[in-house]
């Protein structure tokens, strides 16, 4: 039986709908308006895209966004600058900082240069650590997203065999950190990974995030499993299609996250939950 598809998509409108609910109420209670600070250097088509995405989304939310557009050959000490000015800005309440940066500047140093209170991706090392003792303040929005994917389907992930492909500190590292926290048994694969696929095969919950255009195929994946694609990969012909080579798979999971539709726009709703979160804790609220 082909697998049931894990629309991100409808999931994410439905939660962004919530958010705009949410959003609205905050400020009639409070006159706080959620803000985002998006930062973009450079002229990147594909980060200026997701950039663009998301602050459609905010607008729509009625998430205030205080947007910075700055040149490729803005410096490390320019950048810095402006992280200062919006950490104390009391009208932002999360920051965005588009990856990558040009090469003249340390994204290390400009994501530890993030005030953690408003650190809306959650790649602060201090978010980091909060969220290894399972006490997040700022969850990364994908594996937070990753999550909520897998919760959709009505399945109980406590007990449950997974396995994350990737250990990125973005997607694969925080995925497996909750879905332990959530009682699954986790395993975390990489390239150095003996017999992937025997591994791949043991999960019942199976998170890919590696980056290679249909790489899990049909015979990693046991009968039954929960997968989330969370690759982005552009093929020659300008498509894009995940990590998972959908087609076979879905003859062999009971659950699979399509790409594009899957993850991406989940991501994008968790950065402005993350946004709102933040301005509740402003408020006191949280
Ligand atoms: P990354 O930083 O490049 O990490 C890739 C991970 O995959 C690494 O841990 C690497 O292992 C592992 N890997 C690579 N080749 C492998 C192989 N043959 N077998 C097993 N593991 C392998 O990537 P990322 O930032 O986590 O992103 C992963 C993918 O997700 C990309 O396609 C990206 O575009 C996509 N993504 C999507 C969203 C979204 O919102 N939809 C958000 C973030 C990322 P090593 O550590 O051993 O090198």
């Amino acid at each position: 039986m082909a697998a049931r598809p894990i629309d991100g998509k409808a999931l994410a409108q439905t939660i962004r709908e919530r958010i705009a609910k949410d959003v609205s109420e905050l400020h009639t209670r409070t006159r706080i308006r959620p803000g985002l600070a998006a930062i973009l250097v450079g002229e990147d088509p594909a980060s200026k895209l997701y950039v663009k995405n998301k602050q459609k989304a905010c607008d729509a939310a009625g998430i205030y966004v205080d947007e910075h557009k700055l040149p490729a050959s803005t410096t490390q000490a320019d950048l810095l600058a402006l992280i200062e000015k919006v950490n104390a800005d009391p009208k932002v309440h999360g920051i965005l900082v588009q990856l990558p940066l040009p090469p003249q500047i340390d994204s290390k140093i400009i994501l530890d240069a993030v005030s953690p209170l408003k650190d809306a991706d959650g790649f602060h090392p201090y978010n980091m650590g909060r969220l290894v003792e399972g006490m997040a303040m700022f969850t990364p929005c994908t594996p937070k997203g990753v999550i909520k994917m897998i919760e959709s389907t009505g399945t109980t992930i406590a007990g449950k065999r997974a396995v994350v492909v990737g250990r990125s500190n973005i997607v694969g590292k925080p995925a497996a950190l909750l879905l332990l926290h959530q009682n699954a048994t986790v395993t975390v694969c990489h390239s150095k990974t003996k017999d992937l696929p025997a591994v791949c095969r043991e999960a019942e919950i199976l998170v890919v995030a590696i980056g290679k255009a249909k790489f899990v195929t049909a015979d990693m994946v046991r009968d039954g499993a929960i997968v989330v694609d969370v690759g982005v990969n552009r093929l020659a012909d300008g498509t894009f299609v995940g990590d998972v080579d959908f087609g076979p798979v879905s003859e062999k999971a009971a659950w699979l996250s399509p790409v594009p539709g899957g993850v991406g726009p989940m991501t994008i709703a968790m950065l402005l939950d993350n946004t709102l979160e933040s301005a509740k804790r402003s408020a006191g609220m949280l």
